[in-house]
């Protein structure tokens, strides 16, 4: 990237299926940063649009030469989304944040006042309510949290948004972690750096559709565990030991009963299908944990890139 390109500010925003909201988000956006008053750079990520997200993007970037576009060949998900803003950004400081406007675009300036000051290297958003989210979901995120906490010795704040500014650093870091299973909530907090919570209530997307089904959820809570806690392996080998002592434990009073009373009854059939059918589960269970290690790694070593991109508008020097 040339210097005399550099941008004070970069914000990277994923977008996938979001032409209605892209005008709102854009229109708010830049009114802030113009307020503000600092050279910026906007990098709108297309993941794989099946609407006129893209078309929306390059509209902007025609009217508007301080934003930047990348087009992703298919939808390889938000974290990939993340991964591709970060590497392509130029600013000193960087932000990512949703196109729907849950994340307030005014919080940029409090955000880039507190990074000026020197102390923090990043200032992240917690929202302290879940209002206007389905109760069946914020239940399941409530324990998804307290459940990680307990396993992971990564720290996830409950209630974190993606949404936060970022110094330069830190972004260094966080490209750093090149793994293609992404959980950008875990790698946030695992590389470290102080961070600054601002707090504020849940405000609903402002148009256009939540992307993210209860299984897509489901899926990203286990990349959560599987990318940041090896505990379910840990409690995999206890079940195996704490079952074998019991098994041996059993062999041995069994062995003393024929010993002292050689007439005892051999009746227990029901009891011994339960015992069978019980530890038969366990043994999958446990297989299951292991595969789900397994197929993360396999995943890992075919190294394959974490986007493609087909289409941009962002000069690298290399080109
Ligand atoms: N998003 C994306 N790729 C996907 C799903 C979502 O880039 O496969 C983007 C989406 O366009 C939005 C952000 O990620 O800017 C958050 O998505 P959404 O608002 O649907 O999630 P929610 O706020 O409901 O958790
Ligand atoms: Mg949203």
């Amino acid at each position: 990237m040339k210097i005399d390109n550099k941008k004070v500010i970069s914000i990277i925003v994923p977008c996938y299926n979001e032409e209605e909201v892209l005008p709102l988000y854009y229109n708010e956006t830049v009114k802030v940063l113009n307020e503000m008053k600092v050279s910026y750079e906007i990098i709108f990520v297309d993941d794989g649009s099946k609407d006129k997200t893209k078309e929306v993007i390059k509209g902007f970037a025609k009217i508007n030469k301080n934003i930047k576009y990348l087009i992703f060949s298919r939808n390889f998900g938000k974290e990939g989304a993340l991964y591709a803003g970060l590497e392509n950004s130029c600013g000193e400081y960087v932000v990512v944040m949703d196109a729907d406007l849950q994340d307030p675009p005014e919080l940029l300036k409090s955000m880039y006042s507190i990074l000026q000051e020197g102390q923090y290297d990043c200032v992240g958003t917690r929202r302290i309510t879940r209002k206007g989210e389905p109760k069946i979901r914020s239940f399941f995120a409530n324990g998804f949290y307290k459940l990680i906490n307990k396993m992971s010795k990564t720290k996830i704040v409950n209630g974190a948004r993606d949404f936060r500014m970022m110094s330069r650093t830190m972004v260094k870091g966080i490209l750093s972690l090149k793994e293609y299973n992404r959980f950008s909530k875990g790698i946030f907090s695992w590389v470290g750096f102080e961070t600054k919570w601002l707090e504020y209530e849940n405000i609903e997307r402002k148009a256009g559709k939540t992307k993210w089904s209860f299984g897509k959820l489901f899926k990203y809570s286990m990349d959560g565990f599987l990318g940041f806690t090896t505990a379910p392996l840990a409690i995999a080998s206890f079940l195996g030991t704490l079952f074998s002592i019991i098994a041996f434990l059993g062999i041995i009073a069994i062995f003393i009963r024929a010993l002292v009373d050689p007439s005892a009854s051999i009746d227990g059939w029901a009891s011994t299908i339960c015992i069978i059918g019980f530890l038969g589960g366990i043994q999958l269970l446990t297989i299951g944990i292991l595969g789900q290690y397994m197929s993360k790694t396999y995943l890992e070593t075919k190294n394959r890139p974490i986007y493609i991109s087909k289409e941009s508008n962002i000069e690298k020097d290399e080109l």
